[in-house]
């Protein structure tokens, strides 16, 4: 098939767009730059603003069959609080125009990366947190910004299905983590984060966690992700679909795994001013069970592994750890 991926530059997208040119696809890959840590595998890789209308056309040109549409102004809960209106504005453009382009070059089937943060937040106030399930993003209530948006653009799917038959996925994607993903600069993700503080830190030393750390979430390895989008792709289901791990965990569990990892007896210094997110949250598998036969299943402990040994390894050839030993892989 001929594939478009957009946001190819980034970390679900890059590992995508390796998984479907191992496949046999012809990729194109569109992105704003690209991507950080490896050459991009795609067939065809442009740059160019999706949120420019004349920019998804060129990025649809050419007969594509499928679009996974990846591309989003995102990144950690530091930078989503920070930024709701430029968040915002950047995805509607790149959301609206992509899939009116889709529509106008006659793609196939179209792929929308929607986000757990659409979840009604009332949902998300207790550590203990029942799972979410699909139906409880309404009535809506979302993560302000990029919440509202993800939310917005589920809907601008589903009425593009309904009204122009353009054939559409809706995946809801609950932190994802994995080797090549952003690990510093303001955009990276809580594990990303940790792993980085650990394997700067001193093998007795302390490290700062934003919150209590009493904050619940779960995290799906990024080989788990690409290969439910693959399926949620390949499926008929035409609704929102949750794609997470359903293992809880709290902030401060996960720091105590990756030091564990590490080898390292750290500190906790909690920084309460710090901005944590909802209380609590995770997914509900019944339906993406019920849809696909299938669910996330690679373990935390083993994914932390893969991707603290690859952050460390970053840093230790940037010369940013010096002289220590290598980390003790579990
Ligand atoms: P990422 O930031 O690594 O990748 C997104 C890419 O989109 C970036 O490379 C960025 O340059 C590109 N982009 C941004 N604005 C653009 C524009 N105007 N034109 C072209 N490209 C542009 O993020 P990711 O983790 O790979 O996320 C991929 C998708 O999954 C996003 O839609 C995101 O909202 C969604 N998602 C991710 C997670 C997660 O845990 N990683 C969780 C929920 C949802």
């Amino acid at each position: 098939m001929r594939i478009l991926v957009t946001g190819a530059g980034g970390f679900i997208g890059h590992h995508l767009v390796k998984r479907l040119v191992s496949e046999g696809h012809w990729v194109r890959g569109v992105d704003l730059k690209e991507p950080e840590y490896e050459t991009s595998r795609a067939d065809e890789f442009e740059r160019l603003d999706l949120r420019k209308f004349d920019n998804c056309l060129l990025a649809t040109r050419g007969r594509i069959d499928q679009v996974y549409n990846l591309a989003a102004d995102m990144g950690g809960i530091g930078f989503i609080s920070a930024n709701h209106a430029d968040i915002a504005r950047n995805n509607t453009l790149i959301n609206v125009h992509m899939l009116e382009a889709s529509r106008l070059q006659s793609v196939r089937r179209f792929l929308f990366s929607s986000s757990a943060c659409v979840y009604a937040q009332s949902k998300q106030t207790d550590t203990d947190v029942t799972p979410l399930r699909e139906e409880d993003a309404y009535p809506a209530e979302p993560e302000p910004g990029y919440g509202w948006e993800k939310l917005y653009a589920e809907q601008l799917c589903l009425y593009f299905a309904r009204d122009y038959r353009l054939d559409t996925r809706i995946v809801r994607f609950h932190n994802v983590y994995g080797p090549l993903g952003t690990y510093e600069g303001g955009r990276e993700k809580a594990p990303a984060a940790v792993c980085r503080k650990v394997a700067l830190a001193e093998p007795d030393g302390t490290i700062e966690i934003w919150g209590d750390g009493e904050q619940t979430r779960s995290f799906m390895y990024i080989d788990d992700c690409v290969e439910g989008l693959l399926r949620i792709m390949r499926s008929d289901f035409c609704e929102p679909l949750n794609l997470g791990n359903d293992r809880l965990i709290t902030i401060n569990g996960l720091v105590d795994l990756v030091a564990k990892i590490a080898g390292k007896r750290l500190s906790k210094k909690h920084d309460l001013s710090k901005p944590q997110g909802v209380r609590g949250r995770n997914s509900d598998n019944k339906l993406l069970l019920k849809v696909l036969g299938w669910e996330p299943s690679v373990s935390l402990e083993e994914g932390l592994a893969t991707t603290y040994g690859w952050i460390e390894e970053e840093l230790r050839a940037a010369e940013r750890i010096v002289g220590r030993e290598i980390a003790v892989r579990v």
